[in-house]
């Protein structure tokens, strides 16, 4: 809890606003549902929603993510955190019968008025770029001094989440989620220092008022704690009876630390689902559930050196894989040097990094129904200040070679002992963006073509040959 703490104090000396500055002394989500989202738990607990809805279908819910850096760049959610937190969400929510899924592409904001922002800056954030029928969440480093919250509000109804709360095995996104499908906190009422006129009672059965106070629900204990505290609960606090009380830490909607949580109610699970179904139902569109399982990625470059005149990375493409997770470590520091998800299958290495040193690279293959990087590749590698004369980079099936290089109008690619299939050539600037491209059904054998090279800038190029049984890469130099 220590983040949301550091993450609460800067907003307090950022913005004016002792309102706010409750949240942050007491729990850390600034969500505080609205009477209308608590009608609804009423007119699911009078319906027979939960007796209809008998069949364990699943739900596709699809999620767009929003990061959010400085405007200068710096400062953003590392991919890391993000990949374990969505892995986490699924595992969570098979219980109540949604599967998450990403909505590609990932969307980067540069922006600190938004980085750190107060409700008015996080609206415009949540109102510019939401993208319409997908649960929106924002990734930044202070969303008004809490460590998330949703607005309900019309034309927001999006999560804004605190980085520093959406570490691995955090609960964060979970919790919220809960909100933006139509949960209150198990403490509802006790937000902000407040105390219900009507606080709920221990006792259930004969004279209980557990379905008109708190949260509305009777399977989730009377809760009157709004500040974060780790379980199990040693306190000895009575309710208006007198009766001792015992919040239950499992649920995710209350407030006690991340490791303590566990699980929804039955009762939030139903009001979840009526909520899916009766006002979002724009989300549910057909889209496959669980997890499909990606290959393990094979890695062509770096396999242990990474050369000064070489400074990239090649792997293997994975079938169904939409993307890939690409990062760069050193040591144990929990900073990558490098993080990014591309959809190439080659990635500039731009990392700052000494020479001879060891670092790591990882690679994992992502699909929209899979992040959890389970078949992802790790590869330890020294970064050398020395070059290599080895153009082709992996050792597959194969060679190509590039004449004139370096080219001027046109160059002459010669494809040599490839197998059959669809293929793609494509040139590379050296910060990775694609300035060419041409598709090529390639009958197998030796094949030459010309590529028109005129436009292109002087400079050196990355010239890729990449199929359906082929990765190659050439160097191509520009002398005009
Ligand atoms: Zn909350």
């Amino acid at each position: 809890m220590k983040n949301w703490l550091i993450a609460g104090l800067m907003f307090f000396g950022a913005v004016s606003g002792s309102a706010q500055s409750k949240n942050l002394a007491e729990g850390g989500c600034a969500t505080v549902t609205t009477p209308q989202e608590m009608q609804m738990i009423k007119d699911y607990l009078s319906s027979n929603f939960a007796a209809q809805k008998t069949t364990n279908v699943v739900d596709s819910v699809p999620l767009s993510i929003h990061i959010v850096s400085k405007t200068d760049g710096s400062g953003r959610y590392f991919l890391d955190h993000l990949l374990s937190v969505l892995c986490d969400l699924n595992t969570r929510y098979a219980p109540i019968g949604f599967y998450f899924y990403v909505r590609w592409p990932i969307h980067y904001i540069n922006n600190s008025s938004f980085y750190d922002h107060n409700y008015t800056a996080g609206y415009q954030m949540m109102n510019q770029n939401n993208v319409a029928n997908t649960a929106n969440i924002y990734f930044v480093n202070d969303p008004n001094g809490a460590c998330g919250y949703y607005s309900p509000a019309q034309g927001a109804d999006a999560i804004a989440i605190s980085k520093g709360c959406a570490g691995p095995n955090s609960t964060t996104v979970t919790h919220e989620l809960g909100h933006y499908f139509g949960l209150p906190h198990t403490f509802f009422g006790w937000e902000n220092g407040n105390i219900p006129s009507n606080p709920e009672k221990v006792t259930r059965g004969a004279g209980a008022n557990c379905s008109s106070a708190g949260d509305g629900f009777c399977d989730t204990d009377a809760d009157y704690l709004s500040a974060r505290w780790n379980c199990p609960y040693t306190g000895n606090k009575l309710d208006q009876m007198g009766v001792p009380y015992h919040p239950d830490s499992s649920l995710y909607m209350g407030y006690s630390d991340d490791a303590c949580m566990s699980r929804f109610s039955l009762q939030q699970k139903g009001a979840m689902q009526f909520k899916l179904t009766n006002s979002r139902g724009y989300l549910l569109q057909s889209h496959a559930t669980g997890a499909a399982v990606l290959d393990t990625l094979r890695m062509i470059y770096p396999t242990d050196t990474l050369f000064l005149n070489r400074r990239l990375a090649v792997w293997h493409k994975v079938p169904g894989a939409e993307y890939y997770f690409v990062s760069i470590t050193s040591g144990n520091s929990l900073t990558p040097r490098q993080d990014t998800i591309v959809a190439d299958t080659t990635l500039i290495i731009d990392a700052p990094m000494n020479y001879n040193v060891k670092y790591r690279i990882t690679v994992a293959p992502l699909s929209s129904v899979n992040v959890c990087r389970a078949t992802g590749t790790k590869i330890d590698f020294y970064n050398t200040g020395s070059t290599t004369s080895v153009n082709d980079l992996g050792a597959t099936a194969g060679a190509i070679e590039v004449f004139p290089n370096p080219a001027h109008q046109s160059a002459t690619i010669k494809v040599m002992q490839v197998p059959s299939g669809n293929y793609r050539i494509s040139v590379l600037n050296l910060s990775g963006q694609e300035v060419y491209t041409q598709t090529l059904q390639h009958a197998g054998g030796e094949t030459s073509m010309s590529i028109p090279t005129a436009q292109l800038a002087n400079g050196l190029y990355l010239l890729r040959f990449v199929g359906d049984a082929s990765n190659l890469t050439q160097k191509l130099i520009i002398q005009h």
